[in-house]
């Protein structure tokens, strides 16, 4: 299956690979990983050691790069020159970083802008997007080495509540590092595929996934329908994770040991064997009863009762955050069939314990927690290379998407929780005699009007050959592929011109937003539909108006001037109707003013077919 390319640095023959790779993009840890023999399994570095890459860069003299556990060492000696935790920073403007900046122990350019951050280190700035390239390129180099061959294809996972800015940048990341990403998948769902959720049963089924890591906590509450994955709800804590049950130790230790601040800042190498003898304790803690070791002359000791005591109130905020997350999915406990444990700190028991009790059922953990996000991906990308026939790993619209149609209307085109990929279409036409551009708003939305909704695009549909109103005949197609792009095309089906637009990143929208906008459709939908219901009654009362005029011009010679005098009474008091808000009043009026007029058209067409049998012109 591999092809074969050059190596243009080396000159070497080079064997391409045609794997798919699945990558979790971690704050704390990296993994790749790829379909073996049918199994998903995580690659290890050369040392054979760990599947884990930390994500931290270390700038060497002379700008070297370095990425990974060598760089994790420099952490402490040179913090300005070693970046950590980049994901924080992914897609985020200056003003979003208030909250993280005292967190991190390197230069963020401080500007007070909207533009997105850059990282300084020596003397040049790094994106977050350079830099998550260059943990890319250590997987990518990592797999290469495992395969003997290039590759040049992957998936990527992120966390469910990553906004379509944040989505993006990864995206970038993946193709500074040379990586074509054919899929960008939700964490969440990358550790259901992992557990095989996808094809278990028949019913859809709710899966809770909890995932704990160094330094974040996410829990998400998921749909599986058909292979359909959909995200209900998500919550968590992005300062809350196995660090801080380090730092719960370690202030134990402070006061049992009465160890003194001071002691601690003059020496840093004391401080750093603590804390990581905190991180030690906490691990052989997950499957011993106590822990003891001596630092420094200090016998330090640790059980499990006193460890578990530490940490119980950052255990139950997490358990807090769970009852958010199944509140907003309007879920109870009892609703979700299963649940799933992510991230190394959930080998803890003591949480492991509590997310059981509180989902009342035994919890998903056979899996490597640390893992089973990149396995997932691993999953998604052999389904995505065609391997797994009998899955079509879809997703649907979050949203129902649209244009905009006379009056502010939204006309809905697909929508909301349709299957992707899909084609959609709709017929319209011209308003205005001779009108030669049609302007086409698209938006994203559930309202009425899309003055609430979310504009995505806009573009004109232009060389309408001149035609009366209402005889262009023009269709606008939606079509969304595989890989979530919207493209909207609008056509003139008589005269065959047509125009395209693709709406790349825009239109995906963060959890939050997308919850907030079905929320304010439901809590509107009322007076949207009054709203609607007098936008529609303007539109078809203008059309009467226009209609009227062009009665009165054309049939001048055959209407007397009483009866003309009367349909400009009827149409005056209909513009009046129109300008106001009664949709009721508009409705009358065009109904008095049709059942006055109709008797007169028929007249009229009567003459008009006389006269043409004559042969003469009226
Ligand atoms: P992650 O960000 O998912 O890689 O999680 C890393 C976190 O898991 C760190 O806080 C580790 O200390 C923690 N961790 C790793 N192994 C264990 C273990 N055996 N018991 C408890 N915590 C662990």
């Amino acid at each position: 299956m591999g092809k074969i390319s050059i190596n243009i640095k080396s000159g070497k023959i080079a064997k391409q690979s045609d794997v798919i790779i699945g990558i979790d993009l971690g704050t704390t840890n990296s993994l790749v990983a790829y379909i073996h023999e049918n199994k998903p399994i995580a690659v290890k570095g050369k040392d054979g050691k760990s599947t884990l890459v930390p994500s931290i860069i270390h700038f060497a003299p002379e700008n070297e790069i370095v990425v990974g556990e060598a760089a994790k060492l420099k952490l402490i000696e040179e913090p300005h020159n070693t970046i950590y935790s980049v994901k924080r920073l992914m897609g985020k403007s200056y003003n979003d970083l208030s909250e993280i900046q005292s967190y991190l122990g390197y230069k963020i350019l401080d500007e007070d802008t909207d533009s997105l951050v850059k990282i300084n280190v020596q003397d040049k700035y790094y994106t977050p997007i350079e830099l998550s390239a260059e943990i890319l390129k250590e997987l990518k180099k990592r797999i290469e080495e495992e395969l003997e061959a290039t590759v040049s294809k992957a998936v990527i996972t992120v966390p469910a509540y990553f906004n379509d800015a944040q989505r993006q940048a990864t995206r970038d990341a993946g193709k500074l590092a040379g990586l074509d990403v054919l899929r960008i998948v939700n964490e969440p769902t990358a550790a259901s595929l992992a557990y095989g959720f996808d094809k278990l049963a028949e019913d859809a089924q709710t899966i809770a996934v909890y995932d704990l890591g160094g330094g974040t906590f996410d829990i998400s509450i998921l749909k599986i329908d058909n292979g359909i994955f959909e995200v209900l709800s998500t919550n968590g804590d992005t300062f809350l994770g196995g660090d801080d049950f380090d730092k719960a130790i370690l202030d134990y230790w402070y006061k049992t040991y009465d160890i003194k601040a001071t002691s601690l800042e003059t020496d840093r190498s004391f401080a750093q064997a603590l804390r990581l003898a905190a991180e030690r304790a906490k691990k052989a803690l997950s499957s011993t009863e106590s822990f003891s070791e001596t630092v420094h002359n200090i016998d330090l000791s640790l059980d499990i009762e006193t460890f578990e005591t530490q940490i119980k109130s950052l255990v139950n905020r997490t358990i807090t955050a769970c009852q958010s997350a199944l509140s907003d999915a309007k879920l109870k406990a009892i609703d979700i069939d299963h649940v799933i444990m992510v991230g190394g700190s959930t080998r803890v028991p003591a949480v492991k314990k509590a997310v059981a009790n509180f989902f009342n059922q035994e919890v998903y953990d056979k899996l490597d927690p640390d893992e089973v996000v990149a396995l997932g991906a691993a999953i998604q990308a052999d389904i995505l290379a065609g391997n797994q026939k009998e899955m079509l790993l879809l997703d649907i619209t979050p949203l129902s998407l649209g244009i905009e149609t006379v009056g502010g209307l939204m006309d809905t085109i697909i929508p909301r929780n349709s299957k992707v990929p899909i084609k959609a279409g709709r017929n319209y036409t011209t308003s205005v005699d001779g009108q030669k551009n049609l302007k086409i708003g698209v938006y994203q939305g559930e309202r009425d009007l899309v003055e609430h909704n979310r504009k995505l695009g806009e573009f004109i549909l232009s060389g309408i050959p001149p035609m009366p109103a209402g005889l262009p005949k023009i269709e606008i197609q939606f079509i969304i592929n595989a890989d979530g792009i919207l493209k909207v095309k609008a056509m003139e089906l008589r005269s065959d011109i047509e125009t395209e637009i693709e709406i790349r990143s825009q239109y995906g929208i963060s959890e939050e937003d997308m919850a907030k906008m079905l929320m304010d459709s439901i809590q509107n939908a009322e007076g949207d539909m009054k709203q609607r219901a007098l936008l529609e009654a303007r539109n078809e009362a203008n059309n009467i108006i226009l209609a009227t005029n062009k009665f009165l011009v054309q049939n001048d010679s055959i209407l007397s001037e009483e009866e003309k005098s009367q349909i400009k009474k009827l149409h005056q008091s209909l513009k009046e109707t129109v300008a106001g808000t009664d949709k009721d009043a508009i409705n009358k009026a065009m109904e008095i003013l049709n059942e006055y007029s109709a008797p007169l058209a028929h007249r009229a067409m009567d003459a008009n077919i006389q006269a043409s049998l004559k042969g003469t012109k009226l």
